[in-house]
């Protein structure tokens, strides 16, 4: 139950490598849930690096 809350949550003060999904605008910082949601969703997740002031 905790990894599909965690899921929806944003990505925020970071600034390294995630997992983003461009579909949702979701930002996922763990492999396993950026996995999780491709899965769910079937939506095509991306690796990116994110700079959020
Ligand atoms: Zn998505």
């Amino acid at each position: 139950m905790q990894y599909l809350y965690k899921q929806f949550m944003p990505i925020v003060c970071m600034s390294e490598m995630v997992w983003k999904c461009f579909r949702c605008n979701l930002s996922f910082k763990d492999d396993q849930i950026a996995e999780m949601h491709k899965e769910i969703s079937a939506h095509s997740v991306t690796k990116v690096k994110t700079i959020v002031a």
